[in-house]
C-alpha cells in the first residue's frame, strides 16, 4: 500500500472509532455498572466456593472490612453492594473481604463445612484446640486464606460484621475504643459499645489482631434478623465515621432511620 492510501485508511479507521465512541461514551458510570467490581479470588473453601476480596480507594488509613464470617449472621453480607459504592468514595485504602465462611453461608450454618467456628480458628495465643475450634489454628481454608491476605495488606483497622440477639452494639479489641465510639454514635440509637462479649472467645480474630498484635479491630454486632432498612444506614454511617476522620453528622432519629431508602 502506498503512503497516501495508508494515511487514508488510518484516518478513516480513526473516524470510525470516533463515531463508535460518540454513540457510547465510555463514562465512569458505564464502566462501573457493566464489568462489575474486580474481585480477587484468594482461593477456595473446603467445598470449593471462592474466597473473594476487593480493593477500593487509595491513600489514607488502611482498613480491612470483612462482610461475613458466621453463616447464620448474614446481616452484613446483604449490604456488600452499598458498601462497595460508599467505600470507593472514601479517602482510604480499603480491602473488602466478602465472606470468610462461604460454605457456612450457603448452608445458613454458623460453622465451616468441617463443623469449626471460623471465629475460633485464628492463630491467637489463646487458641484452644477442640472439635469446634479446629485441631490447630488456620485448619479452615477460608480462615487461612484471609489470615495470610491480612498479613500482606497490613491494615490499620479491621471491621468485621456479625449479628446477635443482644445487638446492636460494637465490640472491640486492641486500641479501638475511639473507633468503636465513633461507629456507635454515627450509627445512632440504640447502638452502643461493648468492650467484652461477656464470654471467652479463644482463637477469635479479635484475640489475634487486637490482643496479640495490639491493633484496633471492631466486631460489629447487628441485631439478629433486623430489617435491611435499619442495618444498612447504620452500617454505612458507622463505616464512614471510622474510615474518615472529622466531625460526625448528628445521628438520625428512629423515625428517620425507617424512612431512609
Ligand atoms: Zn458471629
Amino acid at each position: 500500500m502506498s503512503a497516501p492510501r495508508a494515511t487514508i485508511a488510518l484516518v478513516s479507521g480513526l473516524l470510525a472509532l470516533a463515531g463508535c465512541a460518540s454513540q457510547r461514551p465510555p463514562t465512569l458510570s458505564h464502566l462501573s455498572s457493566h464489568p462489575g467490581p474486580a474481585w480477587l479470588e484468594l482461593g477456595s473453601s473446603r467445598e470449593g466456593r471462592p474466597l473473594r476480596a476487593l480493593n477500593l480507594g487509595t491513600g489514607g488509613r488502611r482498613v480491612a472490612v470483612i462482610a461475613g464470617i458466621h453463616g447464620t449472621e448474614q446481616e452484613g453480607l446483604r449490604h456488600v453492594p452499598e458498601m462497595i459504592e460508599l467505600l470507593a468514595t472514601l479517602p482510604a485504602t480499603i480491602r473488602l473481604y466478602e465472606d470468610v465462611n462461604p460454605d457456612g453461608t450457603a448452608a445458613a450454618r454458623r460453622s465451616t463445612a468441617n463443623g469449626v467456628d471460623p471465629n475460633r480458628n485464628w492463630p491467637a495465643e489463646n487458641f484452644t484446640p477442640k472439635s469446634t475450634h479446629g485441631p490447630r489454628p488456620l485448619s479452615e481454608p477460608g480462615v487461612g486464606l484471609v489470615y495470610r491476605d491480612l498479613l500482606r495488606f497490613d491494615p490499620d483497622l479491621v471491621v468485621v460484621l456479625h449479628s446477635t440477639r443482644r445487638g446492636p452494639f460494637v465490640n472491640f479489641d486492641g486500641p479501638a475504643d475511639g473507633f468503636a465510639e465513633r461507629f456507635a454514635v454515627a450509627a445512632g440509637r440504640p447502638w452502643s459499645t461493648q468492650p467484652s462479649m461477656g464470654y471467652p472467645t479463644p482463637g477469635s480474630l479479635g484475640s489475634w489482631f487486637g490482643l496479640d498484635r495490639g491493633r484496633p479491630i471492631l466486631t460489629v454486632e447487628f441485631l439478629r434478623g433486623a430489617p435491611a432498612v435499619e442495618t444498612g444506614p447504620a452500617l454505612l454511617r458507622g463505616l464512614r465515621a471510622v474510615i474518615q476522620d472529622g466531625p460526625l453528622e448528628p445521628a438520625p432519629t428512629r423515625d428517620e432511620v425507617f424512612y431512609v431508602r
